[in-house]
């Protein structure tokens, strides 16, 4: 049965609705403490009934009374990629829990580690309130403007996971989503911009690389019906250059929304220019070299979720990213905390000497210039693998059948190599070459540099 023909959900989705959008603007900042204490409770309760989260509390002595809030939260042990894979998959959701109603959702993997992890019929309403959140922040409105939303659906992914089994498959294609236009980011970007071009919407939401190529696609002649007034960015970071590139290209205001798969949207960057975290629904914690740093700081992303009946993310510390939290408020009226930067991915990462880590924000500031500058989109693929700390291979797939761009593969090949040098040094011996195929469900990134005994001392 379609779910949303049942009156107890149908009643918890209005609620929703009518309270969690608006939260950070309609509470101030005591009201939103209070909020997220309560809701650290819950989760903290909850998480009791969860064998992997009651185990690895008892283990450190901790009581659900112990924990009273955001200010308690240090008392807890992280969670780690291996505590979720051990006790997968009955030892990740509660005892409580109706398995057959919860959905998996398997993380990107990136590095080729997959994880997975169980999610309840709210959160996905809750996924779909936050993007409103959002761009209402920007003026649209979901059911008077249209939405093009480039999501990644392959099979195991969260977009996926929510809007093709998930609760949103009743209600994409009917008249409720009409609105919305779903499209996969996996698809060609040709076949991509005719859709986008047919559709004519207001706003469109995607990956950086795909958006890049759309652009350049733009700018080439293609889509001459697309003029969004608003772009985001999901997924990955945008660097400054490409952001520049797609905002001339659509004139546009492009802005980032921030978000993992676990977690789901956690920041977003307000018209003011400044990264809102959703306080009501995560917390986030930063960890460098073992230690919790203040503002400013970079290091690795620790999050906390403050809501779901799916498994519980509490002190969770396999996200993996690199971020930094700025201090003070922002005047746009949205109450909560702020993030000052966020890096990237640090699995995607490569390690030099004098402790220089090079996170994926910089890989893709090298090869985004292929795009803008060159003005090609022949790069169909990439492989990077680090030698030793003085040794970077770079494999990459070309596509040169059309005829029409001139861009020689030495073209690309001297960009990409100028890029990387500057980043690293001219001491690292860098090698290119064109390779036919990548085996994509591999790691992109191969390091035989030891990660354990290295100390970080700067991210490039
Ligand atoms: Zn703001």
């Amino acid at each position: 049965m379609n779910p949303f023909y049942n009156p107890v959900f149908l009643s918890k989705i209005l609620k929703s609705y009518f309270f969690d959008i608006n939260r950070l603007k309609r509470l101030n900042y005591q009201q939103l403490q209070i909020y997220r204490d309560k809701q650290i409770r819950k989760i903290i309760n909850y998480a009791f009934t969860v064998p992997l989260y009651k185990d690895k509390y008892k283990k450190a002595g901790i009581q659900p009374s112990q924990i009273n809030g955001v200010k308690d939260l240090h008392k807890l042990p992280l969670i780690s990629k291996f505590d979720i894979e051990s006790y997968y998959p009955d030892g990740i959701i509660s005892a409580k829990a109706n398995k057959d109603k919860l959905i998996k959702i398997t993380t990107s993997g990136t590095t080729g580690k997959k994880l997975s992890i169980f999610s309840d019929p709210c959160d996905v309403i809750l996924w779909f309130f936050i993007y409103i959140r959002v761009i209402r922040e920007y003026g649209i409105n979901w059911r008077k403007n249209k939405l093009t939303i480039i999501g990644d659906f392959a099979p195991h992914t969260i977009g996926s996971g929510y809007v093709k089994q998930g609760f949103l498959k009743n209600l994409t294609g009917d008249t409720f989503f009409k609105n919305i236009q779903w499209l996969d980011t996996n698809s060609e970007p040709k076949d991509v911009i005719k859709e986008v071009d047919k559709f004519q919407p207001d706003f469109v939401g995607g990956y950086p690389g795909m958006l890049g190529h759309l652009a350049l696609l733009k700018e080439k002649g293609y889509g001459r019906n697309i003029n969004p007034q608003y772009i985001a960015t999901i997924g990955s970071v945008l660097d400054s250059s490409l952001k520049k590139f797609i905002q001339e290209t659509f004139s546009a205001t492009v802005f980032e929304v921030y978000g993992a798969t676990e977690t789901g949207t956690m920041a977003f960057q307000c018209s003011k220019g400044n990264y809102h975290i959703m306080s009501d629904i995560v917390h986030m914690e930063v960890e460098n070299n073992g230690d919790i740093v203040s503002y400013g700081k970079a290091g690795k992303l620790i999050v906390t979720k403050l809501y779901g009946y799916g498994t519980p993310i509490i002190r969770y510390d396999a996200i993996n990213d690199i971020v930094a939290l700025k201090q003070g408020k922002c005047n746009c009226g949205m109450a909560g905390s702020l993030l000052e930067k966020v890096y990237g991915r640090d699995d995607l990462s490569l390690l030099f000497k004098d402790g220089k880590v090079m996170l994926a924000s910089s890989f893709a500031e090298i090869f985004s210039r292929v795009l803008y500058e060159l003005k090609t989109n022949k790069i169909k693929n990439t492989h990077i693998i680090q030698h030793s700390l003085k040794n970077l291979e770079i494999q990459l797939v070309i596509d040169d059948n059309d005829k029409n761009d001139k861009i020689s593969v030495s073209d690309i090949f001297s960009i990409i190599k100028e890029g990387f040098q500057k980043k690293v040094g001219s001491d690292i011996e860098i090698n290119i070459k064109q390779v036919e195929k990548i085996d994509r469900t591999g790691p992109r990134i191969v390091s035989a540099v030891d990660r354990n005994s290295f100390v970080v001392k700067q991210y490039i």
